[in-house]
């Protein structure tokens, strides 16, 4: 990695801690998630980066993926687990970071997750293995009483790539694939009071293309057309709703869905309905770990 794309990594990184600091203060109960969401992305526009996937803000027993189109009229309520995950990227070059906002009497839950994620960023660095960073997280998780989430994963970051590998377990897996020099990674610690373990609802409004052919449908390619300007990367609803209208959007991402072309990624609850906090940095791995997504640093 060069010191451009460190550059343009650390750029992006500012930008998306900053958008969610801002989205993070206005979640209060009786606000509306879309307009949390809407304004994170703003900021981000605004800061000069391109967004690079749809915030998302889970609440409760919602671990991700929870992202609100424009007919959701749903506020915080008093009590609500309120997670906040925003993505932002400086010529490709990705930051994802996410936070956890109490609503109720929950500190605890939301303190595993955050000193999870503060632990294994120190250890972030050259040499590392993936079992102990994920060793790291259960513990601080555990200490508290909580259970990691086993099936959600940090994962590396590439340019217009938001996943890829390695995969960074929230538990020991013994996996001992090192962390190599300039790798780019995105740590997310999630902890639950239920199972740890999440299941794969329905109505997903956030997508990714997965495979390219022809449509006839209309609908279908009118909204393809609207996905080109992604570059690839995760989009949601109410992006594409804005320009062609929520009926014809919701029809035509439907088809390029069975067509397989697009794939869904719809919320994920905890398999007990236990409450899930989540925190999350994304690093750059050298001896001494940059953790882009860090306000002070
Ligand atoms: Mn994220
Ligand atoms: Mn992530």
């Amino acid at each position: 990695m060069d010191s451009e794309e460190i550059k343009k990594f650390r750029e992006a990184g500012r930008i998306a801690a900053t958008a969610l600091q801002l989205g993070g203060k206005m979640i209060k109960p009786g606000v509306k998630l879309l307009d949390v969401c809407d304004a994170v992305e703003k900021k981000i526009l605004d800061m000069g980066a391109g967004i690079a996937f749809p915030t998302q803000t889970s609440r409760n027993e919602i671990a991700a993926h929870y992202c609100p189109d424009d007919e959701d009229e749903s506020v915080y309520q008093e009590g609500d687990v309120v997670k906040l995950d925003c993505g932002s990227h400086v010529d490709g070059y990705v930051a994802d970071t996410a936070l956890t906002i109490d609503l109720g009497d929950n500190s605890n839950l939301i303190k595993a997750s955050r000193e999870a994620v503060e632990a294994a960023v120190k250890i972030a660095k050259v040499g590392t293995t993936i079992g102990e960073i994920g060793r790291t997280i259960q513990e601080k998780i555990e200490k508290y009483g909580f259970a990691p989430v086993r099936n959600l994963s940090g994962h590396g970051i590439g340019r217009y790539i938001i996943h890829r590998d390695p995969s960074i377990t929230n538990f020991d897996s013994g996996n001992s694939r090192e962390l190599e020099e300039g790798e780019s990674i995105a740590i997310e610690p999630f902890a639950s009071t239920g199972a740890g373990m999440i299941y794969e609802s329905n109505n997903p409004t956030v997508f990714m293309i997965s495979g390219r052919k022809p449509v006839r449908s209309p609908f279908a390619r009118d909204v393809l057309k609207e996905i080109e300007q992604y570059q690839g990367l995760p989009f949601t609803t109410r992006w594409i709703s804005r320009k062609l209208g929520l009926g014809k959007t919701r029809v035509g991402l439907r088809e390029l869905m069975h067509a397989g072309i697009i794939r869904g990624y719809p919320p994920l609850p905890d398999a007990k309905k236990g409450l899930v906090s989540q925190a999350e940095h994304s690093v750059l791995v050298f001896d001494k770990p940059i953790v882009t997504t860090k306000l002070d640093e």
